[in-house]
């Protein structure tokens, strides 16, 4: 028997790609960080599309987040969040309960382009591609070490698709009171 297009219906068309979708979650991952200047969240996912791992900028486990210099400037250097701050793609791969080797061929989806110290840690873990929303640091040293690391060690990197790059809704509210509203 064949099923004929009537029967069938139609599916909707709107839906998120998996880039937009996976984008998607790793913003909301960037809400959880208390980071009053930066926040980055970062979602890392495997071949087959499944979810590995989310993480977001914040303190080492253990450090207070109320007795963290969260500034971007202070006397010295030691008193900024700078040398104790962990980045969302660290933490992402950190908070990976699995074995290793399953973040080989895995790509992470971040919001902001990868500094050098995670292109470091991304590079390590076996994680192949990259995609980014924000490369708001283009140009700087960091981002240009970031850049030729990744190229010589073959990992790739784009920036979320134009057409991808939308604004999503979010209710937290149930459908039926969003249409009271
Ligand atoms: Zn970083």
């Amino acid at each position: 028997m064949e099923l004929n297009e009537e029967i069938l219906g139609h599916k909707r068309e709107d839906y998120l790609s998996w880039d937009a979708f996976f984008m998607g979650i790793a913003k909301l991952a960037a809400g959880r960080s208390k980071d009053p200047s930066t926040q980055v969240g970062a979602c890392i996912v495997s071949e087959s599309n499944r979810i590995l791992s989310i993480g977001y900028n914040g303190t080492p486990n253990g450090f207070n987040d109320n007795e963290f210099p969260w500034d971007r400037n202070g006397n010295c250097e030691n008193e900024t969040k700078y040398p104790y701050v962990c980045h969302a793609e660290l933490n992402a791969i950190l908070n990976y309960p699995g074995a290793r080797s399953d973040l080989k061929g895995a790509r992470v989806y971040v919001d902001l382009f990868p500094c050098n110290e995670c292109a470091k840690v991304i590079i390590q873990s076996g994680i192949s591609e990259i995609i980014y929303l924000s490369d708001k640091y283009n140009g700087t040293p960091g981002n240009e070490a970031a850049k030729l690391m990744l190229t010589k060690c073959g990992v790739k990197y784009k920036q979320l698709n134009e057409e991808e790059q939308v604004v999503l809704r979010l209710p937290l509210i149930p459908d039926e009171a969003v249409s009271r509203q």
